[in-house]
């Protein structure tokens, strides 16, 4: 494996290979949004420095891994499953969160794993999902307006003045909590419990009111009945050690480029710059400016990319994204990660899929079917209808069915407690049973049953 040390500690001798007019703080003299003006200078300098010395997340090697797994996934070789929550938070902190999460994505993939029938790419909006663009820079209640709170990592949650101020040390808080979630989720996915006739034991209670209740336990008995038939063949964890172990990979989105920054390092292996703080990297759709410092930052990085496409998204600027973004044309470079929302997918989607192959370019195609369908209820709490969120997932597939393009997978906002955040699904979650139990730091997240029941919606999709 090839050890990534930071930049002063670097053993090459030859210097770094490097993007043209790029280094790690290039992104400082461009435009940039959604960042926060810290007020206190000197406490950011500060905290930036110690940051820059502390040992990096991840290894570079392993995000080349992920870049030729996703190469795989453009291809119809693979399909993958990026899921986790909407924001990581400093008090939602727990083994038991961490757990449940890992296994609802388990179980998820191994449903799409059957429905897809190629291996399913596992990537966590976890160990470092911290910080949150926002659509608006205040928020506010009655006649008082303060600050939008903007993730963990950069000011808290709570609506007083003091909570709003953006605080530097917020960003180690973030790493030394990534840092320990990524232990945990290391030792569960080579420790055993990743093991698949563990994590086949299905959370089917959203089977029972189903109207689809037949197709659910027809397709998990069919599950069951493989993974026995594999074990009658001998087909263990001594013979195939991917029974019991799988690759767990992280992602965030690249907002908080201070933090990014610092993590970011030269891989003694191969010479180039990554940023280590996560395997996968996203640029959000309020962030994707060709121009603008986001897309700076990241062009010099050697990690896979993802580009969230929204309604908003002209066909040039893509283009432009791409050339930026993948000169060299890699595949398993760019994902590019459609959240149209569902009445507008049929509108959007189909030229930038068009264009984009017009270009003859490699792209991993991904659907999140959430960001688009966030509304409001009457009584203004953020929800999505777990009908919107599969009618997009259906109408992705079959835009790029019909155009002959690879779906190569999905992103989800899910958590692996029981909240009541997401309306519909089996158990026909309505506005009214929204109060019960909502408890998301940002974005409404499908909870564990109503994530495992858009895999097997998902699966039948895959196999149809
Ligand atoms: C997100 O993924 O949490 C997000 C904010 O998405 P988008 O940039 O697509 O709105
Ligand atoms: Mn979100």
């Amino acid at each position: 494996m090839s050890v990534t040390l930071s930049p002063s500690a670097s053993p090459l001798t030859a210097a770094p290979t490097t993007a043209a007019n790029w280094s790690p703080d290039s992104w400082r003299s461009f435009p940039i949004k959604q960042v926060p003006t810290y007020p206190d200078e000197a406490a950011l300098k500060a905290v930036e420095g110690r940051m820059k010395s502390y040992p990096p997340l991840v290894f570079a090697g392993e995000a080349r891994r992920l870049r030729e797994h996703l190469a795989d996934a453009a291809a119809g070789r693979a399909f993958v499953l990026q899921g986790g929550n909407c924001a990581e938070s400093f008090s939602e902190f727990s083994a038991d969160f961490i757990r449940d999460t890992f296994r609802v994505l388990l179980q998820m993939a191994v449903v799409l794993t059957f429905g897809a029938k190629v291996p399913v790419v596992k990537i966590g909006r976890m160990a470092g999902q911290y910080a949150k663009p926002r659509s608006s820079d205040t928020e506010t209640v009655g006649d008082v307006s303060l600050p939008s709170y903007r993730g963990d990592i950069i000011n808290g949650p709570a609506f007083t003045s003091e909570d709003r101020i953006p605080d530097p040390k917020r960003m180690e808080t973030a790493y030394f909590q990534s840092a320990s979630v990524l232990n945990l989720l290391r030792a569960f996915s080579r420790g055993g419990y990743a093991n698949l006739h563990r994590v086949n034991r299905w959370n089917l209670g959203f089977v029972e009111r189903s109207p689809l209740a037949e197709r659910y336990r027809a397709l998990a008995e069919r599950i069951d009945e493989t993974l026995e038939f594999m074990a009658a063949c001998g087909i263990n964890s001594a013979s195939a050690p991917q029974i019991d172990e799988t690759e767990f990979y992280t992602s965030h989105e690249a907002l908080l480029l201070q933090y990014e920054q610092a993590f970011t390092r030269v891989d003694s292996t191969s010479g180039e710059w990554y940023d280590c703080s996560a395997h996968f990297l996203w640029i959000g759709d309020r962030t994707r400016q060709p121009e603008g410092a986001h897309v700076e930052f990241l062009r010099g990085v050697r990690n896979p990319i993802g580009i969230k496409v929204g309604p908003t998204t002209q066909i040039e600027a893509l283009e432009q994204l791409l050339d930026i973004l993948n000169p060299a044309d890699e595949a398993g470079r760019i994902t590019l990660i459609s959240r149209m929302g569902a009445t507008k997918i049929q509108d959007h989607l189909p030229g930038l899929v068009q264009a984009v192959k017009g270009t003859g370019r490699t792209v991993t195609w991904m659907s999140d079917p959430m960001h688009g369908n966030t509304i409001s209820t009457a009584s203004n709490v953020k929800t999505r209808s777990f009908e919107s969120i599969l009618t997009e997932v259906q109408g992705f597939f079959d835009i790029l069915t019909a155009e002959g393009v690879v779906p190569g997978g999905v992103h989800m906002e899910m958590t692996g407690q029981d909240v009541t955040e997401c309306v519909g699904g089996a158990h026909q979650l309505t506005e009214h049973d929204l109060g019960a139990r909502y408890e998301t730091f940002c974005d409404p997240r499908l909870n564990a049953e109503q994530s495992l029941e858009l895999a097997f919606l998902i699966a039948e999709e895959l196999n149809s």
